[in-house]
């Protein structure tokens, strides 16, 4: 129901709305009858033309019907007065062609102007006014042609005439289009103001127009080009719309004026008069047009500008702030961390640096701003502007770089420091700044120093202990300890290279009794002795000497077999000898003698080497058996 309603109300207006337009047609057909200049049947302006393009324009195919209509309406008024009465067949091809003419018309201009126009407010911009100038102009040709050749087929004008009334039929429609249709279009966006207007300025142009067009239609003056500065005027401060009114009022002002037979245009010949007042209000509306469009363009240029900059200022202060906080950022970050932080130059002065750097450096931040290292540290420059001039050179970062000097405050000895570089890259991605992280580890250095310190003295004592544990604290020559690990050792090692090795065990003779009468001291200075004079005749290597304990001694002859072993045997007894070391004692002699158990095996892995003792010790027995004072070779 509801919707049936709607459709009711919906064709009630479309009713409603072509009926008021062809009242309205019928209307401006008359007033262009009334306005139809000299000669008096010719229209000077269509009326109808000017309404008809606004309303296709503007409200589409909905309004053809009016249109239609109000042609036929004013066309059948006219063609009822027509003496003598015209045939029905001609009424219709008369109405039927103007009917036809005028919805054509509209039709076609629209259509190009919708078509071709790159911009909606076509009265904005210089290319789709002169689009509309150029559909406005050459869309009347279709209405004149067909309005015209059915006029003439229906034999209410001669042929002969065609050519002329076809002419001032197309003028009269485009004129039309150039003064009205504008006019009616504007109404709807541009009736507002652009600027407050003065009341004072505001009379002036009223005053100046009223006069000129007074003086220039209502007398014979030609001083309508007056008029021009007005509409310029118009167009600057009113604006479009009131320009495009003040060109339609000018029109008939015009017009009304030629009908009325006052004016310049009056005064030539009908048809001259007739092209001078449409050119006239041609130019007067081209000139309103044209003028409009060029000065929305720049106003739009002008606003686009505008936005731009804004747009432009938004986003720096935008960037700007992010610029600020980003820069608060890492200055406090710079400034409260616990690690010296500076940046250099590319000439290698410093641009920034934190407290912990200045108070490293013993100088103010301040002092070292614009100062090179060289001025701040001479000690350290060389080295640490060369990590610099390297950094800003490859472009790489240098990490965990040591640097030590004698700084300023002499008291605080040598320092050291960590530094890291990195380089900064400008926008090229050149290093242009090198940014330096310094930590000092003067105390680290100082306790690592400490540390090695105390580690080589721990070596050295290791070393004497190790020496002490060895040696035998009387004769400071190897103890039986030191002669049982070299016993092992030597055992294996000979085992593998299947290499003979020997041994001699040595008692010095009637020892006691020689303790007994020189005293335990000079006793002592006598095992020292021979001590010396083992060392001494043994010159391998290899060899060892040992105190066995009390006073038997033993040397461990490696790669040696019995005949090298016994031989050294003798030259030890023959080195002892030569000591005559008194001996009053004892029963075999009174020198200090020895007696020596030799012996020598291939020493294996399934032997032990404590075999090699025992056959020393009974060799020795044997020796000591045999008189003493003598060196016996093992015998099974
Ligand atoms: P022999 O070997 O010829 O049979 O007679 P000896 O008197 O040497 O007998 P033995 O080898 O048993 O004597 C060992 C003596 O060496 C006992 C001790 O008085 C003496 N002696 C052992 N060690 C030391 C020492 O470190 N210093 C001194 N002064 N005498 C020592
Ligand atoms: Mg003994
Ligand atoms: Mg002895």
């Amino acid at each position: 129901m509801k919707g049936n309603w709607l459709l009711q109300k919906g064709i009630f207006q479309f009713l409603i709305l072509n009926l008021l337009i062809a009242i309205a047609y019928a209307i401006g057909v008359d007033l262009s009858h009334k306005f139809a200049t000299l000669p008096a049947t010719v229209a000077s302006v269509w009326f109808p033309s000017g309404m008809t393009l606004a309303l296709v324009y503007l409200l589409g195919d909905r309004v053809f019907l009016g249109i239609a209509v109000g042609s036929i309406l004013a066309i059948s008024l006219d063609l009822l007065k027509v003496d003598p009465p015209i045939s029905i067949f001609n009424f219709l091809l008369v109405n039927a062609g103007c009917a036809l003419g005028n919805c054509l018309q509209p039709l076609i201009a629209t259509y190009l102007i919708k078509k071709f126009a790159k911009h909606k407010n076509i009265f904005s911009h210089v290319d789709t006014v002169l689009l509309y100038v150029v559909a406005a102009i050459f869309s009347p040709i279709v209405f004149a042609t067909i309005g015209m050749t059915s006029i003439c087929l229906a034999g209410l004008a001669s042929w002969h005439n065609y050519g002329i009334s076809w002419l001032t039929w197309w003028i009269a429609s485009a004129i039309a289009h150039l003064i009205f249709t504008p006019t009616i279009l504007l109404y709807k966006k541009s009736r507002k103001l652009e600027y407050r207007l003065n009341k004072w300025e505001v009379r002036l142009v009223l005053i100046s127009f009223l006069l000129i067009s007074w003086v220039s239609f209502g007398y014979s003056y030609r001083v309508e080009y007056l008029l021009l500065p007005i509409l310029i005027w118009t167009v600057g401060r009113c604006g479009k719309f009131f320009a495009s009114l003040l060109v339609s009022v000018v029109s008939l002002i015009a017009i009304f004026a030629s009908v009325q037979g006052y004016g310049f245009y009056t005064k030539v010949s009908p048809n001259e008069s007739l092209m001078l007042l449409q050119s006239f209000m041609a130019v007067f509306s081209l000139t309103s047009l044209i003028l409009s469009a060029v000065i929305d363009g720049r106003t739009e240029a002008k606003e686009l500008l505008k936005q731009a900059i804004e747009n432009l200022e938004y986003t720096v202060n935008q960037r700007t702030e992010e610029l600020i906080e980003s820069k608060a950022q890492l200055s406090g970050f710079f400034t409260s961390a616990p690690v010296g932080m500076g940046i250099v130059d590319h000439q290698l002065r410093y641009i920034q640096v934190n407290q912990v750097l200045a108070d490293m450096n013993y100088r103010s931040v301040d002092e070292h701003l614009g100062k090179t290292l060289q001025e701040i540290l001479p000690d350290v420059s060389l080295m640490a502007e060369g990590f610099y001039s390297q950094v800003l050179k490859t472009g790489e970062v240098l990490l965990n770089q040591e640097i030590s000097s004698v700084v300023a405050d002499k008291s605080a000895g040598i320092k050291t420091w960590l530094a890291s570089f990195f380089p900064i890259f400008n926008i090229d991605n050149i290093p242009y700044c090198v940014g330096f992280v310094v930590i000092e580890i003067s105390d680290r250095k100082k306790a690592e120093a400490d540390m090695q310190y105390a580690e080589s003295m721990l070596r050295q004592a290791n070393l004497e202990l190790e020496k002490l544990v060895n040696l035998d604290g009387l004769t400071k020559i190897a103890n039986r300890r030191c002669f049982d690990n070299r016993l092992e050792r030597e055992w294996q090692r000979l085992s593998r290279e299947q290499q003979p090795m020997s041994l001699l065990l040595l008692d010095i003779d009637y020892f006691k009794r020689y303790n007994d009468c020189y005293g335990h001291q000079l006793g002592d200075d006598c095992l020292n002795a021979i001590a010396q004079a083992l060392e001494q005749t043994l010159y391998r290597p290899a060899d060892l000497v040992a105190r066995y304990g009390g006073e038997e001694f033993v040397t461990i002859l490696p790669n040696t077999d019995l005949d090298g072993a016994f031989r050294v045997a003798e030259q030890i007894r023959g080195a002892i000898a030569n000591l005559e070391i008194p001996h009053q004692n004892s029963d075999i002699s009174d020198i200090v003698t020895v007696s020596i158990g030799v012996t020598s095996l291939l020493p294996s892995p399934q032997q032990k080497s404590s075999t090699l003792i025992k056959q020393a010790d009974i060799a020795l027995y044997s020796a000591k058996q045999q008189g003493r004072n003598r060196a016996i070779v093992f015998d099974q």
